[in-house]
């Protein structure tokens, strides 16, 4: 008997789902954010194979100009580079994939080979200065692996521990690119942890981690500590997983899109055409019941079936009827500065430019006023692009003693990241019993273009699942009660 009631049920859902055209599903979806979240969820909505998407219609809202939110470009002296985001790891295949359909090139990424660590007062540490582009293949390779062995002599194995960390990340990340046949739909960020076992990296910290994985203390202060503070502006008591994250961003296999990242967002947005509208920030969304309304700061209205947040709410202020509840978090703020000029080697102790690493890491120690220097672009002799983070604005005194000459300098605060602080806790995906959802959240275990990508495909499947569910409970008329069930059975 309980076979045949569920068969009919399956039967009900089947018929229903066949028989409802794709616009009878609520059709209005509102994005807010033009970044990698808000351009990938228009691609992911309108990929979903199977489902009927076909009559979605998609509006962004882009309270600037341009599309790319946090990977956008920025001009020195004519040139343009990534303000934000500038890497993207070889194994991130949702970036990888939007590329080649996009038909982008990809560009070896900004990163410097040659790195110095400054404590302040002296480099601790320096790999081997590159040899000139005009030496032989054979001495280029003995030079890499004297390069290896200088690393191997401070820091010994815990490099290949610190190697293996990475590795055992990525083989639990790849899992979020299985086939959606093989990966659940997560209505939390939780759930999605656990599910390919990174959770319990998201309640401890990076140090805490490394330690039991046996990596050195000396490994952990000076060479995690540069990368740490590189890619996101703290020290190694930030959240583990973030901070994997951070370590899998100083590999070798790392790479950008030629032109800049943001290309990636516009691309994207291009292929879907969601209808964009830039210039037009969104200030409140009100739950009508049926829909959602949202008002922009131009005086418009727009009634929504759907509403997806695609930026961190920490630092916006829409309003929202009825309010939300979000755990508390910051982010962290990374002061990017760019110059174009010469680095004064006095301030390094040394005596001439030449000496100075390409990149320069720094420990974590008052005395440092900056994250990392690291040169963009090589124009010619005493004249280069750099790249400069901080976590204060460096004003014109520092500037002037850290630069002997400084043609161009432009200033961009970001609200970077969370500020990672395990145990991190996450507001859901879904922010009510409707349909207001929040892909940001997934932030707090890591920022990157590719956790924004990975969480945006999550929520275009939750959006789509529960835009079905809620046709089908629509349109399906109750099932008989058991009772009625037996007797007709009968
Ligand atoms: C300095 C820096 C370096 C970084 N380095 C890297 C890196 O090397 N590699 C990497 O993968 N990641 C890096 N990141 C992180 C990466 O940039 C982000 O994780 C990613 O770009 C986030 O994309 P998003 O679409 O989720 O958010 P965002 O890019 O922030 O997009 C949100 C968009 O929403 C818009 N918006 C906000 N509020 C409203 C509103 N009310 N109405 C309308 N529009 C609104 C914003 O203007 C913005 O365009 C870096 C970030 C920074 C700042």
């Amino acid at each position: 008997m309980a076979t045949s009631h569920l068969l009919l049920s399956l039967l009900l859902l089947l018929l229903s789902l066949l028989s409802s055209p794709a616009t009878s599903l609520p059709t209005s979806i509102c994005v807010i954010g033009s970044g990698i979240a808000g351009s990938s969820l228009s691609f992911f909505l309108q990929n979903q194979t199977a489902i009927p998407t076909a009559n979605l219609s998609i509006r962004v809202f882009e309270r600037r100009g341009q599309v790319g939110g946090r990977t956008a470009p920025v001009n020195i002296s004519g040139d343009l580079f990534n303000a934000g985001a500038s890497i993207i790891h070889g194994q991130n295949l949702h970036a990888i994939r939007f590329a080649e359909l996009l038909g982008l090139d990809r560009a070896d990424s900004d990163g410097a080979d040659w790195l110095g660590i400054w404590d302040g007062s002296g480099f601790v540490f320096k790999t081997l200065k590159p040899p000139p582009e005009s030496s032989s293949a054979t001495y280029k390779w003995w030079h890499d692996i004297a390069d290896v062995l200088l690393l191997l002599k401070r820091y010994g194995f815990s490099l290949y521990r610190m190697q293996r960390f990475v590795i055992k990340l990525l083989e639990k990340f790849i899992l979020f690119y299985k086939e959606p046949e093989e990966r659940p739909i997560f209505e939390t960020v939780e759930e999605m942890l656990k599910w390919n076992d990174l959770y319990a990296l998201t309640q401890r910290t990076l140090e805490q981690e490394l330690i039991d994985a046996g990596l050195s203390a000396r490994l952990i202060s000076e060479l995690v500590t540069v990368i740490t503070r590189i890619n996101y502006g703290q020290s190694v008591v930030m959240s583990g997983l973030a901070g994997a994250v951070a370590l899998a961003g100083s590999n070798a296999n790392l790479w950008s899109v030629k032109g800049g990242n943001w290309l990636l967002a516009r691309g994207l947005l291009e292929l879907t055409k969601p209808t964009l509208h830039l210039h037009e920030k969104i200030e409140s969304i009100s739950d009508k019941d049926d829909h959602y309304l949202l008002t922009s700061d131009i005086g418009k209205e727009y009634e929504c079936d759907v509403t997806v947040i695609a930026t961190p709410l920490d630092e916006v202020n829409i309003t929202f009827v009825p309010p939300v509840s979000l755990p508390s978090r910051r982010m962290q703020h990374t002061y990017t500065t760019f110059i174009r000029g010469l680095l004064n080697p006095k301030y390094f102790g040394l005596s001439s430019v030449e000496d100075i690493p390409d990149l320069v890491g720094t420990l974590e120690t008052p005395d440092v006023p900056f994250s990392s220097v690291s040169i963009l672009k090589k124009y010619g002799e005493g004249d280069f692009a750099y790249k400069i983070f901080s976590r204060a604005e460096l004003d014109d005194s520092l500037l002037d003693q850290l630069f002997s000459v400084r043609k161009d300098t432009v200033r961009i605060d970001w609200p970077a990241y969370p500020h990672y602080k395990a145990p991190e806790k996450f507001a859901p995906f879904l922010l009510d019993q409707r349909h207001l959802y929040y892909i940001n959240t997934f932030e707090s275990a890591a920022s990157c273009i590719e956790t924004s990508a990975v969480a945006a495909e999550n929520v275009a499947r939750l959006i789509i699942s529960r835009l079905l569910q809620s046709s089908v409970d629509q349109n399906i008329k109750p099932l008989p009660s058991s009772e009625e069930f037996l007797h007709t059975d009968l």
